[in-house]
């Protein structure tokens, strides 16, 4: 298969671990007959540098006209005080807009080999960790419309936080089909006995959960799930939230396994078209010092090829020998255990690459 693939490393250590992606990338193609065409746009702070925005129109047209998109990470402390409105941020909240990549999905997966990298106590995550939330991603308060005012002599600041039943259908019924895939289950997070949104949210998901009798559905408030993260961990399958509850969701989930450099997460849009990207930042304090952990990336890369090419013997091509290369003692720093072998970030690229 040939497929064009837009590549966004942006600033801090986005280049160094997109080119680590990139590699074995290229030894997939090799090895199962592919070729991928690379196109390489600006985006974030070091567009914002060269053009005044944080993405062109042709950078933009660019991902719309690819069959996929990889991106390493944006912003940093140089562009922290530009102009809201051309904040490095703002690129990826257009991309995913532009692209209508309404639905995120973010594995937390603890590698057997780092478990001692959680937070939590063995006897807590000792059957594994292995869940995944799937997050609205153009919706809600993000997306809703803002303003600062004054009243009464003092400001007084106001978001929207809008959801339609349609918007509300669409994520929904990514979280039941992802849950079909996996262990069937499916928990829908939401605030239903505060919010007007969350009591439509859950009716609309009861509805769609008769389209599904095989999964196991049941409803969480969002303060009681942050709890049971900690809690019980390893009950959770999949989760489906909007916007805000997920942003700040997955985040908890990612720092159960300790090591926010492994996670990878996928953008996807009602086509095939996606963005895939690590769940981490532009990790300004290392960048350009090759000694980030691309494996999110790569994990990235390897969740790319799974649900946008729709090669799944590629995709566990590549998660296999990430769990070989951890299996073997390799670490980068962040995730550097007694008794095993510290590499730089084109080393760990490098022996990914040799165990596909
Ligand atoms: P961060 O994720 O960049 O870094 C947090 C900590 O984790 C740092 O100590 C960093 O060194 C470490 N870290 C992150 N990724 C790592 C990796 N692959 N290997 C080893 N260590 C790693 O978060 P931050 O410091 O809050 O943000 C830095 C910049 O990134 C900010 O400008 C922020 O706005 C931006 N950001 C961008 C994205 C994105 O592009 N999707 C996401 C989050 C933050």
């Amino acid at each position: 298969m040939n497929k064009k693939i837009t590549v966004l490393p942006g600033d801090g250590i986005g280049p160094e671990i997109v080119n680590e992606a990139i590699k074995v990338l290229n030894k997939v193609a090799d090895k199962y007959g592919h070729s991928f065409d690379y196109k390489y746009v600006d985006i974030g702070g070091c567009s914002i540098d060269k053009f005044g925005v944080p993405i062109t129109d042709e950078g933009m047209e660019k991902c719309k006209n690819s069959d996929s998109v990889l991106l390493g990470a944006v912003g940093g402390p140089k562009w922290d005080n530009v102009d809201p409105s051309v904040r490095p941020e703002k690129a990826l909240l257009a991309v995913r807009k532009e692209l209508g990549l309404f639905a995120n999905l973010r594995p937390t997966k603890l590698f057997p080999q780092l478990a001692d990298a959680s937070p939590l106590k063995q006897e807590i995550v000792g059957g594994g960790i292995d869940l995944l939330i799937v997050r609205e991603l153009t919706g809600g308060v993000y997306f809703g419309s803002r303003k600062t005012e004054e009243v009464n002599g003092e400001m007084v600041a106001t978001d929207i936080m809008p959801y339609s039943e349609s918007e509300i259908e669409r994520i929904g019924r990514v979280g039941f089909e992802t849950a079909m895939k996996r262990g069937k289950k499916l928990a829908s997070v939401d605030k239903a006995n505060v919010l007007d949104t969350s009591r439509l949210w859950r009716k609309t998901m009861h509805k769609l959960s008769e389209e599904y009798p095989e999964v196991e559905y049941s409803d969480i408030l969002v303060d009681n799930t942050a709890m049971q993260l900690i809690k019980n961990p390893t009950q959770f399958d999949v989760l489906v939230t909007e916007n805000m509850f997920g942003d700040i969701l997955s985040d908890e989930a990612s720092m159960l396994t300790g090591s926010i450099g492994m996670m990878p997460s996928a953008s996807l849009s009602s086509g095939t078209l996606g963005m895939y990207e690590p769940i981490h930042g532009s990790a300004p304090d290392i960048a350009g010092m090759n000694i980030a952990n691309p494996l999110g990336t790569i994990l990235s890369a390897a969740m790319m090829l799974r649900y946008s090419f729709d090669m799944s013997a590629e995709a566990d091509a590549i998660e296999a020998a990430v769990n070989k290369v951890l299996d073997d003692g390799y670490r980068t720093g962040d995730i550097m255990q007694d008794g095993c072998n510290k590499v730089t970030c084109s080393e760990m690229g490098d022996l990914v690459a040799e165990r596909i």
